[in-house]
């Protein structure tokens, strides 16, 4: 194992889930006919003039404030000079030496301890817009371009982390929790898909070289359309940066930063054209747009809109249910509308694991089958709490349990019409009763067996039962028939 340390920064770009772009008020919706959304404004018309949107500041605050990052009391919007087709202006509204927030952090953990829970740190989260698309087809030796500005405009949040992760399973899981959270206070829907969510990750190496610590040059990797393609991406290259540095020995600083593209499909990354450095793009102020002052009103009510956060709602799932760090994960990371769900049955049976085995087994691996959303799961949540809450007081016996609950499930019937329809009737205890005695009269060896102290023969007597009476529930036929011998 060559002994490294491989270094991760990541820069996240969401697009915050507004109406309309950032400094005009074309419409953000996704998948219009291309060019349909743009107006003087977002394509750089000259003498138009941009109005901020204050709905995508009020967005972006939240982020912020629940990134744990500072809010500064001004900021501005800087022009950040490029050409590129795809951005007629010719410069981009971005923020360069005043972003709205700095300083924050997330905290990423892993329930199966691959590694130690830690704090990443977030440099500054700012808002900009975003470029169009350019579309380039090239099949077939043809070298047409088009292009799409239905995007140019919209607003984007770029947060860029400190590089505190330290391997492709640490970044991952940095993305999972940040996307969580940004789903869960509404800012985004970061469907990686329709480019909500976009990452670029900044990565080298520290390696000890003879007793002195020595960094490999930054690579910056683009192209990556999966949280797995980043982890993956960022694991092929701490091996190809370790390789090179064997056979040169280049350290950082010997060469401007590179960029490499990841190549799924192959595994691999690939140069690309070399990072301009930021005084290229010649940043300053925006003399279109107005400082922002944010008063502390303004970032006290953002911090108050946030409700819990997901890892708020893991401990909280832990203190108040008795789940498991595991099980907590695995609910809380399923969305805000599974726990609802979940939450709503536990009101109903008041039970928080036992609602948990049912919800992270069943209803989970049917929602996968049938890759359907919580929001179109045919049994509802007050239906599945009052199922748990049968099972729990007996009068629904835990072996027709996964019966009932798939007749609940195909023929979206309450638990009630489910029994019936299965002809369960509830059983009561008396009737039981009288059938535990009859066993145990005709069974005197068992009696003796637990008499002797074998508690475990009872468990011949519980067949018996199921035969004479299918609606027995076995582990009330236990009970009572270890009751009866006691008191015989
Ligand atoms: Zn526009």
């Amino acid at each position: 194992m060559p002994d490294y340390t491989t270094i991760v920064g990541l820069e996240v770009h969401v697009q915050l889930a507004t109406k309309s772009k950032l400094f005009c008020r074309c419409s953000t919706q996704f998948g219009a006919e291309p060019n349909t959304q743009t107006c003087p404004v977002c394509i750089g018309m000259p003498g138009s003039l941009p109005v901020m949107n204050r709905e995508a500041l009020d967005l972006a605050l939240k982020t912020a404030v629940a990134l744990n990052c500072t809010i500064p009391p001004l900021t501005k919007w800087d022009r950040k000079q490029y050409y590129y087709p795809d951005l007629p202006k010719g410069y981009q509204i971005s923020q360069y030496d005043m972003p709205m927030s700095e300083h924050g952090h997330l905290e990423i953990s892993d329930s199966k301890d691959r590694f130690e829970s830690k704090k990443i740190r977030i440099l500054r989260a700012h808002l900009e817009e975003d470029a169009g698309k350019s579309i380039h087809d090239e099949v077939a030796g043809r070298a047409d371009s088009v292009i799409d500005l239905n995007r140019t405009g919209t607003p984007l949040l770029e947060i860029v982390s400190e590089p505190d992760m330290r391997s492709g399973l640490e970044a991952r899981a940095y993305l999972d929790e940040l996307k969580l959270l940004l789903t869960y206070i509404g800012v985004s829907d970061c469907n990686m898909q329709e480019g909500s969510l976009r990452v670029d990750a900044n990565v080298n190496l520290h390696l000890d070289s003879g007793g002195e610590m020595i960094a490999t040059p930054i690579v910056e990797i683009k192209n990556m359309n999966s949280f797995r393609a980043v982890e993956r991406a960022i694991e092929y290259e701490a091996g190809r940066q370790y390789d090179v540095w064997q056979e040169t020995g280049a350290k950082l600083g010997d060469s401007p930063k590179q960029t490499r593209g990841w190549d799924d499909a192959a595994g691999v990354t690939r140069g690309q054209r070399s990072k301009e450095e930021s005084s290229d793009y010649r940043y300053f102020p925006d003399p279109d747009l107005v400082p922002v002052v944010f008063t502390k009103e303004e970032v006290a009510a953002a911090t108050a809109s946030l409700g819990e956060k997901p890892a708020d709602l893991r401990g909280k799932l832990q203190s108040e249910h008795g789940l498991s760090a595991y099980d907590a994960e695995v609910l809380v990371n399923q969305g805000r509308d599974l726990l609802a769900y979940y939450l709503a049955a536990v009101d109903v049976a008041g039970d928080g694991k036992a609602v948990c085995n049912w919800v992270s087994q069943d209803v989970l691996r049917v929602l996968k089958e049938r890759e359907e959303p919580i929001e179109s799961f045919p049994i509802a949540a007050s239906s599945l709490g009052k199922f748990v809450s049968k099972l729990k007081s007996g009068d629904l016996p835990s072996s027709r349990g996964r019966d009932v609950f798939d007749v609940m499930l195909d023929k979206k019937l309450s638990v009630d019409e489910a029994m019936h329809q299965l002809g369960i009737e509830e059983v009561d205890d008396s009737e039981l009763e009288t059938l535990c005695q009859q066993l145990l009269d005709a069974n005197p060896k068992i009696v003796d067996d637990v008499r002797g102290g074998k508690q475990q023969a009872v468990g011949a007597l519980i067949g018996q039962a199921k035969k004479r009476n299918p609606n027995a529930d076995p582990g009330r036929v236990r009970q009572l028939c270890l009751d009866l011998i006691a008191k015989m």
